[in-house]
């Protein structure tokens, strides 16, 4: 009896050990998130100036040379892209403005933050995937963050207010605590934060310029600031912090030195457009009245050396922009620096963008330190649509269909980060395969054991039992010798 208590106890914790509590869950064993985005960083804004914060960043984590952002080189086109890893032609948010051209209503960048019929167009961004995975995210500032999707809204959502200010570094500070107070009193798993610079200042000003360079050193101490904040906030073994922005900057070419493009010279707007969109730096789209689009696309072509003219059909697929039921029939860009003017030469910026995304300066910027990233990694150019399945990555998220891929990124982090959901779960399953058929197995042997031994025993006190009596019964018996 003794060896059966001692195998059946054994069997109990052996049970125990292999059938351990199974958490549907698995997401503390990935880091959290952080993603800020600096609107209008071009690639190379800390080559001018003092950046001992970034520095810093760079040695203790990963930086890009530069990545691309897409075409159309716009805040909210390229930031949806960003979060939903889609070409701007599949997400469907073409533009800063909303519009309608039947109304001809326009809503500025602002305006749209509430407005979900622009955002939602059936592609889920990160925050609502990761949610339904468990997830807990917010986006403080970020565009898109105030819609909902699917009927979904990000679980804690801060849209900027029209009167917010873009560069008071105090706010900004304030900004950096709140959502570090979200990771560590509220256990958030994923937070993108936007700043509005330095693209104000290099719209404004220009990029070229000591204001600009200014607005780099605020935004040098302010990632100061957040080292320290997360060291602080006791973050820094379990956050991840991405770094990058929506597009560059460049200097708006102005008459006398060049000849703007002025579309009124070319064409009357009264007689052969409906609708449009310009005035809105290097990118613009009409849509002709009834009957009207070819006499407007001839007069447009070959109007001005520095002004590109397409059919929306015939613009070139590799922009991943035209193929979208919003975009109008006849689209129009600027080489760079070209302003996009329209009835009237109105524009007062010194710089802009939304020209094509292959020039330098439209170029912007990654950066990326914490737990799962390797130290002191130049990472090679890539386009910011592979930023999406990282994030995936990072936060252990199974990602929707989309248009980027690992293998641009991978590199960067070390080669222990943990495998994705899916993986987990399959992994969940075969452990408690495994405990059941051990269990079963085990249970198989305690049921022969308690059966074989008795028997055994029995079987074998029998026979010696007759070995003795027939020894007595031999002795018993005289010897004869014959
Ligand atoms: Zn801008």
């Amino acid at each position: 009896m003794r060896n059966h208590s001692i195998l059946l106890l054994t069997l109990f914790f052996l049970k125990a050990a292999v059938c351990k509590p199974i958490t549907k869950n698995e997401k503390k064993s990935f880091n959290k998130l952080l993603v800020i985005s600096f609107d209008g960083f071009r690639w190379d804004y800390d080559q001018d100036v003092e950046t001992p914060n970034l520095d810093y960043i760079t040695k203790e984590g990963v930086k890009a040379k530069y990545i691309t952002p897409p075409f159309v080189t716009m805040t909210s086109p390229s930031h949806f892209t960003t979060i939903t890893g889609r070409w701007v032609e599949e997400h469907g948010v073409i533009h800063n403005m909303m519009f309608n051209p039947e109304t001809l209503k326009k809503f500025s960048f602002k305006e749209t933050q509430n407005k979900t019929e622009w955002w939602d167009n059936g592609v889920l961004p990160l925050w609502i995937t990761a949610q339904n995975q468990g997830r807990k995210t917010g986006s403080f500032h970020y565009p898109g963050g105030g819609a909902n999707y699917s009927g979904q809204s990000v679980y804690r959502s801060l849209v900027e207010s029209f009167s917010h200010p873009d560069s008071n570094e105090t706010e900004w500070r304030e900004n950096i605590d709140i959502v570090l107070k979200w990771f560590t009193e509220e256990n958030f798993d994923f937070v993108t934060l936007y700043y509005g610079e330095p693209d104000q200042v290099g719209h404004l000003k220009g990029p070229e310029t000591e204001e600009r360079r200014t607005i780099i050193r605020q935004i040098d101490r302010t990632i100061g600031y957040l080292i320290n904040a997360i060291e602080a906030h006791n973050l820094k073994d379990k956050l991840n912090v991405i770094i990058t922005s929506d597009h560059g900057m460049t200097t708006i070419k102005k008459a006398p030195n060049v000849e703007e493009v002025l579309l009124s010279k070319y064409i009357s707007f009264k007689n052969l457009t409906k609708f449009d969109i310009v005035d809105y730096g290097g990118h613009g789209m009409i849509l002709p009245k009834p009957g009207k689009e070819e006499e407007l696309y001839q007069a447009l072509k070959n109007a001005h050396p520095h002004l590109h003219v397409y059919k929306k059909e015939e613009f070139p697929a590799h922009f991943h922009y035209a193929k979208n039921d919003r975009i109008l029939p006849i689209i129009v860009y600027g080489d760079l620096g070209y302003n996009i003017n329209g009835r009237f030469i109105i524009y007062v910026n010194k710089g802009d963008h939304g020209f094509d995304n292959n020039y330098m300066d439209m170029k912007t910027i990654f950066r990326a330190f914490g737990p799962d990233f390797k130290k002191n990694y130049l990472a090679e150019p890539f386009d910011s649509i592979h930023i999406y399945p990282l994030m995936c990555k990072l936060l252990g998220v199974n990602p929707e269909p989309n248009n980027g891929s690992l293998a641009f990124t991978q590199e960067m982090l070390h080669s222990t980060s943990e495998p994705p959901q899916r993986q987990s779960g399959l992994t969940e399953e075969s452990t408690f395969v495994a405990a059941i058929v051990l269990s079963a197995v085990l249970s198989i042997l305690v049921v022969i054991f308690v059966i074989y031994v008795p028997y055994t025993v029995i079987k074998r006190r029998t026979r010696s039992n007759q070995e003795a009596e027939q020894k007595m019964d031999r002795r018993t018996q005289p010897e004869t010798n014959f």
